[in-house]
């Protein structure tokens, strides 16, 4: 080995394994809590209750009004609810968008957070928050967003349907292909990320085919947790800012966005980071990295165009000009041309 390189580490405790939300009581002791909040959507408030039977008497606000793209209102509303109620520590159960209220909530008040994650995202990995102000997402990154434990209950994504399971995985993938030409790239993020990619590849068709194979559930929430540590620890490039402008200012669905625009941005990035191009192709048995991720979408069953999400062909020169618009780190430089010709052929649906 001879490249120098920078390894960060975030700490965080993770429980990892089928049923382990039993787990929640012997947690919160050795965080020391004993009046917690529990978060969730509405939709998952049914887990809320779940943790509260396991809880008992330290819970004493059950709030499910998490809601997507943590919206200011919504956490100032949290918090006013929080501190009436005295709480010293909080629980949210749900996905990205559960995880989001809570670091939201932690970041304004310093107290620690236990994470029971059910989808693919990785947030609960991360020190990052997206958070919606003015109608304005902005990023934060703090070290008070990590939440310090992270429980991983593979019984608790049995429910998370198909569709939603393979547009979220794919999501995930799509930290590990970024870490792997991050300007931050490192070899040990770099097996974590090779191994990410190949568990959750094989492991998506299988849930497609079978929701409730909870071997192919383990292996992706496997994947997933290991696609969070490498978002959490090194920086993204095109394809994150990319599906941030089509989603942002096309109002595109977040997940759907990420699985169209990998395998194009993959291609863009192919020459210029032939180890990542290299690894990525090994990890899913693939002769070119693109091409397998754009055969990896296909099998399961997402859409392959932008268009099919409600992208309007006029919309492309905007999309250009936004993703030019600041500059910011990629292997390949970012360019006008190829930029448009990326994003027509994600908007037709082309192999890449
Ligand atoms: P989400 O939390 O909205 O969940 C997606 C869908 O899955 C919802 O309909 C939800 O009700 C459903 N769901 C969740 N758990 C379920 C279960 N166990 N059974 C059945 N259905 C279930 O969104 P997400 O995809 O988990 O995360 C996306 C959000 O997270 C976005 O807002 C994104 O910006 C954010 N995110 C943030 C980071 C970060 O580091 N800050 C990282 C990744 C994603």
């Amino acid at each position: 080995m001879s490249d120098s390189f920078t390894y960060v580490a975030n700490p965080g405790r993770v429980v990892f394994g089928p049923g382990t939300i039993s787990r929640l009581p012997d947690e919160v002791a050795i965080l020391g809590l004993s009046r917690v909040m529990i978060i969730t959507t509405e939709a998952r408030a049914y887990l809320g209750m779940q943790a509260s039977d396991l809880l008992q008497d330290k819970v004493v606000l059950l709030y499910p009004h998490a809601m997507m793209h943590t919206p200011w209102d919504v956490t100032e509303t949290a918090l006013r609810a929080l501190k009436s109620h005295d709480i010293d520590g909080l629980v949210a159960i749900g996905g990205g968008s559960t995880t989001g209220l809570s670091k939201a909530l932690a970041l304004q008040t310093g107290l620690p957070q236990i994470v029971v994650a059910t989808t693919y995202a990785g947030s609960e990995m991360t020190p990052i928050l997206g958070e919606t102000k003015d109608g304005i997402k902005k990023t934060l990154v703090d070290k008070e967003i990590l939440p310090e434990v992270v429980i991983y209950d593979v019984e608790l994504t049995l429910g998370l349907p198909a569709h939603i399971s393979a547009a979220s995985g794919m999501n995930a993938i799509a930290h590990s292909v970024e870490a792997l030409y991050a300007r931050e790239a490192n070899p040990v993020i770099s097996l974590l990320a090779k191994d990410g990619i190949r568990m959750l590849a094989r492991a998506l068709p299988r849930i497609v085919a079978d929701e409730s194979d909870l071997n192919a559930r383990a292996d992706a929430l496997y994947g997933a947790w290991l696609s969070g540590i490498c978002l959490g620890s090194v920086g993204m490039a095109l394809h994150h800012k990319l599906c941030h402008t089509l989603g942002g200012s096309f109002n595109l669905p977040h997940a759907e966005t990420h699985s169209i625009v990998l395998p194009h941005a993959m291609a863009y990035n192919a020459n210029a980071a032939p180890a990542a191009e290299r690894a990525v192709a090994e990890a899913l048995g693939a002769v070119s990295a693109a091409d397998g991720l754009f055969d990896l979408v296909q099998s399961i069953g997402l859409p392959t165009a932008l268009r099919d999400l409600g992208m309007k062909e006029e919309d492309i020169g905007r999309a250009v000009e936004i993703a030019l618009s600041k500059p910011y780190w990629n292997p390949r430089p970012i360019e006008a041309e190829p930029i448009t010709a990326l994003i027509t052929k994600a908007w037709r649906g082309d192999r890449p």
